[in-house]
C-alpha cells in the first residue's frame, strides 16, 4: 500500500461505517485541504431500486448540496469512495470506466472480506492494490 496519513485512514474507516447497507452500494467523495481528509456521503442515484445492488453513481443535487460548499472553504477532491456490499472489492468495469474518471485516487470496500480495493493511474495506466480493514486501525 501506499504512503498513508492517519488523518486519510480515519476517515476511510468512518466511509466504511457510514456506508454500511447491506444490499445496496453505498459511497461518497473524499476531499482534502492541507493534512486534512473528509469523507462526505452522497446519494447513490439508484437508491431504493435493485440496480443499487450492483452500481454507484453520485446523485447529482445530493452531490452538489453537500460538496459545493466545501470547495467554497478550499477543499478539494481528493478520491472516490463507494461500497461493494455483496461483491469483492475489485473495480467492474463501469468503476474504471466512468466513476474513476476523473479522480487519481478510488477507494471501494467490500464488508465481506473486510477489504479496501485502491486504485489509482501511473504511467502504464490504472493499477489495483487491496488492504485489509485491519491495517487501517493500525495506522489511524
Ligand atoms: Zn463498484
Amino acid at each position: 500500500m501506499n504512503y498513508m496519513s492517519k488523518a486519510l485512514a480515519s476517515e476511510l474507516l468512518k466511509a466504511s461505517e457510514i456506508c454500511k447497507h447491506h444490499v445496496e452500494e453505498e459511497g461518497g467523495l473524499i476531499l482534502n485541504r492541507g493534512d486534512e481528509f473528509v469523507f462526505v456521503p452522497v446519494q447513490n442515484i439508484y437508491k431504493g431500486t435493485p440496480t443499487a445492488a450492483g452500481l454507484y453513481e453520485t446523485e447529482q443535487s445530493d452531490f452538489t448540496g453537500r460538496v459545493f460548499p466545501l470547495l467554497k472553504e478550499g477543499w478539494k477532491f481528493y478520491a472516490s469512495f463507494h461500497t461493494h456490499p455483496s461483491f469483492s472489492p475489485n473495480p467492474s468495469g463501469l468503476d474504471l470506466n466512468v466513476l474513476f474518471q476523473g479522480f487519481k485516487h478510488n477507494y471501494i470496500y467490500a464488508p465481506k472480506p473486510e477489504t479496501f480495493s485502491y486504485t489509482t493511474w501511473g504511467v502504464e495506466g490504472q493499477f489495483t492494490q487491496y488492504f485489509n480493514r485491519n491495517t487501517l486501525y493500525a495506522i489511524q
